[in-house]
């Protein structure tokens, strides 16, 4: 019990310290280093002053990436990441098929990391999907930097959530069976070593890539203004 009561001191003695975020007067929530509201965006985000980044916001970029894997589906490069990224989520869902019922300590990132790779595999998500998934935020964070740092934590954050939602997460039912429950928040370890894998994976690629987005974005954006040229001519 030593250890409750050298927490609970703990809490006690940072009950007057501020959160660190600059222009945040709050108090810090228990021994964070941040009050409640920053620790749960740097816990869901990966920063303190992260946020979601909304389908809104990337659908431009997600449909560009869209044209471009299947301009170049043939492209050696697409393939072997494809392979790659098919091997990730057949290891994962082999794994956790292994041990369906273990019971997981909250640092048991792997375990869990496979369940969710499994819960993907069921749902038919493919390779494709993951990368313009990773490809549009890719893209994103290269013109909105501010809203989203290029290859930073908050990067490896975004991009593991926009791949964990390619698939429906099962609610649990409530234990007299009336009601579905709210699904549990992502662990944030998971959310941290699965953002970093897919990028590691992916970055050569993503990389070399720029050139041909940037063309693709080009002609889509031509047609645009072609259309919209054309379009002021008025109809008969
Ligand atoms: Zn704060």
């Amino acid at each position: 019990m030593g250890a409750r009561r050298d927490l609970r001191a703990r809490i006690a003695a940072r009950r007057s310290v501020r959160c660190e975020v600059a222009g945040c007067s709050s108090f810090v929530n228990r021994i964070s280093r941040y009050c409640a509201r920053h620790r749960d965006n740097d816990q869901r985000y990966g920063h303190p002053l992260g946020r979601a980044i909304r389908k809104s916001e990337t659908g431009r970029f997600s449909r560009i990436l869209a044209s471009f894997i299947k301009a170049n589906r043939n492209h050696p490069a697409l393939t072997l990441v494809f392979t790659e990224l098919d091997t990730m989520v057949a290891e994962g869902t082999a794994r956790a098929a292994a041990t369906p019922n273990a019971k997981l300590a909250p640092h048991d990132w792997r375990p869990r990391l496979d369940r969710e790779l499994s819960r993907l595999h069921r749902h038919g998500v493919t390779p494709a999907d993951i990368f313009r998934e990773v490809g549009t935020l890719w893209f994103y964070s290269r013109t909105y930097s501010r809203e989203l740092p290029p290859l930073s934590r908050r990067f490896h954050f975004a991009a593991a959530r926009a791949v964990l939602s390619l698939a429906p997460r099962e609610g649990r039912w409530s234990l007299d069976g009336r009601h579905k429950q709210a699904t549990r928040r992502h662990s944030t370890l998971v959310l941290e070593h699965f953002g970093r894998s897919l990028t590691v994976a992916l970055a050569g690629v993503l990389r070399a890539a720029e050139a041909s987005f940037d063309q693709h974005a080009n002609t889509i954006a031509q047609r645009h203004r072609s259309l919209r040229a054309a379009l002021e001519q008025p109809f008969t």
